[in-house]
């Protein structure tokens, strides 16, 4: 089976081998635990679950080794605990534990409990600071970095392909730089490797250093736990693609930097934004969703995620109610096929899929799949594998109910009973339901 993804460094589909099949290497940026997730989160959080659930069924479970860390020491942070008036290892449990429960009902896989190869690494930044600190100790003896009234800069000059990733070239990085340049910066494009401490800050944050107490940066975070978990060269990294600049460019330099010989990730992979009326859903636009909102009002996680695979994850995910409705629908139409046993996922599918992740398309092929391939296609997905049963009785879910009726409405025209059919299409309506009766004999149905 050959996989294939676009990658972010060649700007091409290419096709992917692993260093090495006994142990393939993926990490991605995982959440700033400050707020709950939004469902522009989760859409990254889900496409790479696939791609780790792909990732194990080519490779063998045992053979991929997969970390998604979680970022609790940040400014953010910092700030919204002292808004909430609670401390940072609170507030930090607290959201990490909101991200675990809207996860799981996303079919997310957890982190493993094993500690052998082939897992899911669940890495916390504030548990990897001696890591970082020695990172950051190797860029300064390799010329990499310097120290600066108790920051620690690294010096984008000093490597000659920043920018490899993104295309930004630096005169165009030093054109963009704000005006006004903090005075401890040699160059505008520097960036911090670690900070003091303010003297406010809560002491949870605060860590001792050698360039005095503080905390790291966000960049830092990422290098020093992928190289930890994954070694200096690892096969994929992924992320959002508002991380593509400055974030994922920063990783590699420093990578790079630290371990002159390596070319940290092979592979760069990006999801593209889900957005809403067209713009990209976040925090500081205020116009985001969360999982635990569409969950409160009974929209099922599996409908969530089901929702956000519909859209090939390079391009934008554009939400909406229909989108939901949609995904509920054609979620309970599989249900009533699903079959007992998991056959073998069809060649197609996984070809399909394999094919940088083309999950609009193996979707579609789970609408012809017999009812036994498409369990197998749905554990790939993280999709399908309740019992239909459980399914229709679950909470906020009259939709089984509403189809069945319609099955007997569509029983009676074949019996030419038009006086049921029409009883039937009445009830329905009666609770807001219309229908719509389509050229092949099926009836499709929507909320008034
Ligand atoms: P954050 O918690 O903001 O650091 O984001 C966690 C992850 O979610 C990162 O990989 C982001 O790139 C991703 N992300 C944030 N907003 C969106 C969005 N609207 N669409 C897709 N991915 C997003
Ligand atoms: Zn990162």
């Amino acid at each position: 089976m050959t996989l294939k993804f676009h990658n972010t460094l060649t700007r091409k589909k290419e096709e992917f081998t692993p260093m090495d099949p006994k142990n393939v290497r993926m990490y991605v940026c995982g959440p700033t635990v400050y707020a709950r997730a939004h469902l522009g989160n989760a859409r990254s959080v889900v496409v790479y679950d696939v791609l780790y659930r792909l990732l194990r069924h080519v490779y063998g479970a045992e053979h991929v080794t997969y970390a998604r860390n979680i970022t609790d020491v940040d400014d953010n942070i910092n700030k919204a605990a002292i808004e909430r008036k609670i401390t940072i290892k609170q507030l930090t449990a607290e959201v990490t534990k909101w991200f675990h429960d809207d996860m799981a009902a996303l079919g997310v896989l957890p982190a493993s409990d094993n500690k052998s190869n082939g897992m899911m690494i669940e890495p916390k930044a504030t548990e990897h600071i001696s890591q970082m600190i020695e990172m950051i100790e190797r860029l300064i003896n390799n010329g990499k970095a310097y120290a600066a009234q108790g920051h620690v800069l690294f010096s984008v000059k000093s490597m000659s392909n920043y920018g490899v990733l993104s295309g930004r070239v630096q005169e165009e990085l030093e054109a963009g730089a704000r005006v006004k340049v903090e005075g401890y910066k040699r160059d505008p494009g520097d960036f911090v490797l670690w900070k003091p401490a303010d003297a406010q800050d809560d002491p949870s944050s605060i860590f001792d250093s050698p360039w005095g107490k503080g905390r790291p940066g966000w960049h830092i975070e990422c290098s020093a736990m992928s190289t930890h978990y994954l070694g200096a060269d690892f096969d994929i990294h992924g992320g959002g693609s508002d991380l593509m600049f400055p974030h994922h460019e920063n990783e590699i330099a420093q990578s790079c930097g630290a371990n002159p010989d390596s070319h940290f990730a092979k592979f760069w992979v990006h999801n593209g934004f889900l957005t809403v009326g067209g713009e990209k859903m976040s925090k500081s636009l205020g116009n985001f969703i969360t999982v635990h909102d569409l969950l409160e009002k009974g929209v099922k996680g599996e409908v969530i995620r089901y929702a956000l695979l519909k859209t090939k994850y390079r391009e934008p995910l554009d939400w909406s109610d229909k989108l939901v409705e949609d995904a509920k629908k054609e979620l309970d139409g599989l249900y009533r096929r699903l079959g007992e046993k998991s056959a073998a996922p069809g060649d197609n599918f996984l070809e399909e899929l394999s094919d940088d992740l083309n999950t609009p398309k193996v979707m579609s092929l789970l609408h012809i799949a017999a009812g036994d391939e498409l369990k197998a296609m749905g554990k790939i997905l993280g999709i399908l594998q309740q019992d239909p049963q459980s399914w229709f009785q679950g909470s906020g879910n009259d939709d089984g109910s509403i189809q069945s009726l319609i099955d007997a409405r569509i029983a009676a025209k074949k019996g030419k009973n038009w006086a049921e059919a029409d009883r039937i299409r009445n009830e329905l309506k009666s609770k807001g339901i219309l229908l719509e009766d389509k050229p092949d004999g099926s009836t499709d149905w929507r909320k008034e």
